[in-house]
Order: structure tokens, then C-alpha cells, then sequence
């Protein structure tokens, strides 16, 4: 790995990831994608019992009815529009230093992988983040005239609240034929992966692998790899579903030459001022939301179901809180440390950062109980502001 940059002495100290101000509020984004009915669901003769109203960010199921920012339909590609109109303001924050994080929520099978694309469809990888990384390298190529860049990334999952590392290389395959999990397994006597907090609130992970890249290339070889790893298990939703959350972080770091003040000088002390950002992007696939009860499994799956719950119960909860005004007002506490998942994402989740979940359903009929669940947690979400929060 690349030595960080380092800020040189001249460097003007400014990060918004810090509580200095200047950040505009903003809400969390709660995006619904609906996804086609599948050749399964066909199949089994399934209706469509979603509608998404033409021209509003709408969505109907039964006589729910449900507003949120931006609702995609089952027809034609959502993605182009998903991402200009949802992920691409965040990957510009990124360059202007700010954390943030996209969350895809939703029952087994709803189309989170696809979406965010930490899986393969036909050998060929869809979604947000190989959109992320093209704009990402685009940008840097347009600025690297008068800016500095260095790119890492992280791939990790959160499993029965362990976190592994999908990125290892010196992990070694784990297939263990007993409980059906496939996945990466440390070495023994290699230390387990932990969650730090600096002095001054950035989240770190200690012991994972951080990945420099410089090109589109390598940081796509990184998302195949660590897509392969990912640990899944077989149970009656979906074969391939993951049981687990996977979480995909790009770190951008930046050193921006600044002009001088005076015409003509251009160095104090002999160099130019600079200016260090560091932000990072979060791009998460989250576990299945469903209850423990519909994987129809028992002994160590319905385990691994409740602690998918702990995680995405803690999710819930910290969105709650911050969307809480009054209460934050109140300095409640924001119970980052109820889960892996929210402690990881406590820098990038609040404060200044900027959040969008996307929430995954399946049209069928089918799966309408647990579509309107995730309606409903994806409508809690939408009251969060992100501004700075006391407990953080
Ligand atoms: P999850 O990750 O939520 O379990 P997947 O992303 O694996 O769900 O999607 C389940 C199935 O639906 C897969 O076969 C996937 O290819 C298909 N699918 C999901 N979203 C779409 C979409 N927008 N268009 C076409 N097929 C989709
Ligand atoms: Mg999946």
C-alpha cells in the first residue's frame, strides 16, 4: 500500500467531516426500486400487487399508499436515472470531503445485490457501484492537474456480528457443509477484525485490508473479488442470498494545490498551500430484511437470522434518532454501538454526511407482507436530517 498523503505544513486545515460548519442540511434520501417479476415468480403464476404512480414518487400496495423521494418502477433500466438523480450528488461530496453512505434494504431476493451490484448476473456485474467507480475515475482525471489523489478500498461483511474480510488474500476458502455457509474463514491465530474509533470520531478498521488502487481496473478487480467471497447460504428465499451485510467503502484522499493569495507568490516557506480532504463512501447490501420465521430454517440459520436482525434493528433505531429533531435537540443518545453495522457506519451515518437507502421490493404477490415492511422501515428512515448530533 501507498503511503497516505501527508499534509504538507502549509495545509489548510478544512474537513467537512468535522463539526466546522458550513455543510448545507440535508435529509436522508429513501429511494424505492421495484423490481420486475422474475422468471420464478412468473412460475409460480404471481400477480403484481405493486403500482408506482406515473409522474410521482409514489408507490401503492393494497390500500397502503406511500411517498418518498424517488420511487423506480419495474419497467424499463432504473438505473441511469437511480444513480444521476440519487448516488452521483454523493460521489461529488466525496470530492468536496464529505462521508456518506448508500444502503440497500430489503427482503431476500428483492434485488439489493443487483442493485448495488455486489453480485454477477450472466458473468456480467450490474449496478451502483461499477456506475460509482467510472464517475470517480472521470472526476480524477479531470482534476489531477491541480489535485493529488489516492483511492483505497475495503470490502468487508458483517456475519452473525463478526466482521470479515473479503479482501484477505491470505484467508483461506472456508466451505463448511454442515450449516451450508460458503465463505472466508481468517487462519487461525490471524487476529479478528475491529471496529476504532480516533480521538477525533473517524471510524477505522483495524486489521482489514485496505486496497490503494490508481485505476478503474484495479478497484473493479477488488469488487469481483470480494463479490466471489462473500459468504451465502442456502435457505428457502433464495439460494444464493446472503445472510450477511457487505459493505464495499472507497476512500478518497486529496491534496488540492491551492492559488496563491498574491500574484506572484506562490510559496510560503518555500511551498504552496494545499489543501487535505479525506471522505469516505459506504455502499452497503445489507442482510435480508425478512423475519427469521420465512426462511423456514432452525438451529444455526435461524441464529444467523437474528443477529441480521440486531443489525438492521440497530439501523432502524439510529435513523430514528437522528431523524428525531426534537429529540437531538434534547442531545439524545444515537445508539451507534448497538450493532457492528452502525458502530462501522457511525462517522458516515449523521453529522454532515449524506445517506441514501434504497429500498428493494418485490412486486409478486406473494412477498406482499414483507414488501410492506419494508416500506414501512424505509418510511421511518425518511425523517432523518443530517445535521451535526450531539452523541456522536
Ligand atoms: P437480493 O440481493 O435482495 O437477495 P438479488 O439482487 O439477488 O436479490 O435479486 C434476486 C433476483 O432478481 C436475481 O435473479 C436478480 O438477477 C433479479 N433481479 C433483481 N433486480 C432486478 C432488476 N432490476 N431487473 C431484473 N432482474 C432483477
Ligand atoms: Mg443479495
Amino acid at each position: 500500500m501507498e503511503p497516505p498523503l501527508s499534509p504538507a505544513s502549509t495545509t489548510v486545515p478544512l474537513s467537512p467531516n468535522g463539526n466546522n460548519g458550513g455543510a448545507e442540511d440535508c435529509c436522508v434520501k429513501v429511494a424505492v426500486h421495484v423490481r420486475p417479476l422474475i422468471a420464478d415468480e412468473r412460475a409460480q403464476g404471481c400477480k403484481d400487487c405493486v403500482t408506482v404512480i406515473p409522474g410521482k414518487p409514489q408507490v401503492q400496495i393494497g390500500i397502503h399508499s406511500f411517498t418518498f423521494d424517488h420511487v423506480y418502477g419495474s419497467t424499463g433500466s432504473p438505473s441511469s436515472a437511480m444513480f444521476e438523480e440519487c448516488i452521483a450528488p454523493l460521489v461529488d461530496g466525496l470530492f468536496q470531503g464529505y462521508n456518506a453512505t448508500v444502503l440497500a434494504y430489503g427482503q431476500t431476493g428483492s434485488g439489493k445485490t443487483y442493485t448495488m451490484g455486489t453480485g454477477f448476473k450472466d458473468g456480467h456485474q450490474t449496478g451502483i457501484i461499477p456506475l460509482v467507480m467510472n464517475v470517480l475515475f472521470s472526476k480524477i482525471e479531470e482534476l489531477k492537474h491541480q489535485t493529488e489523489f489516492q483511492q483505497h478500498v475495503s470490502f468487508i461483511e458483517i456475519h452473525k456480528e463478526e466482521v470479515q474480510d473479503l479482501l484477505d488474500s491470505t484467508s483461506v476458502n472456508k466451505s463448511d457443509a454442515a450449516n451450508g455457509h460458503t465463505g472466508k474463514a481468517s487462519i487461525p491465530g490471524k487476529p479478528p477484525i475491529q471496529i476504532r474509533e480516533s480521538s477525533n470520531g473517524v471510524i477505522t478498521l483495524a486489521g482489514s485490508t485496505e486496497v490503494s488502487v490508481s485505476t478503474f481496473k484495479e478497484m473493479a478487480a477488488c469488487l469481483e473479488q470480494g463479490s466471489l467471497s462473500r459468504a451465502t447460504g442456502s435457505t428457502n428465499m433464495n439460494n444464493q442470498s446472503s445472510r450477511s451485510h457487505a459493505i464495499f467503502t472507497i476512500t478518497l484522499e486529496q491534496m488540492r494545490k491551492l492559488s496563491p493569495v498574491l500574484p506572484g507568490d506562490n510559496s510560503v516557506n518555500g511551498s504552496m498551500n494545499e489543501e487535505y480532504l479525506c471522505a469516505k463512501l459506504h455502499l452497503v447490501d445489507l442482510a435480508g430484511s425478512e423475519r427469521a420465521k420465512r426462511t423456514g430454517s432452525d438451529g444455526l440459520r435461524f441464529k444467523e437470522g437474528v443477529h441480521i436482525n440486531k443489525g438492521l434493528l440497530a439501523l432502524g433505531n439510529v435513523i430514528s434518532a437522528l431523524g428525531d429533531e426534537k429529540k437531538r435537540k434534547e442531545g439524545v443518545h444515537v445508539p451507534y454501538r448497538d450493532s457492528k453495522l452502525t458502530r462501522l457506519l457511525q462517522d458516515s451515518l449523521g453529522g454532515n454526511s449524506r445517506t441514501v437507502m434504497i429500498a428493494c421490493i418485490s412486486p409478486a404477490d406473494i412477498n406482499a407482507e414483507e414488501t410492506l415492511n419494508t416500506l414501512k422501515y424505509a418510511n421511518r428512515a425518511r425523517n432523518i436530517q443530517n445535521k451535526p448530533v450531539v452523541n456522536r
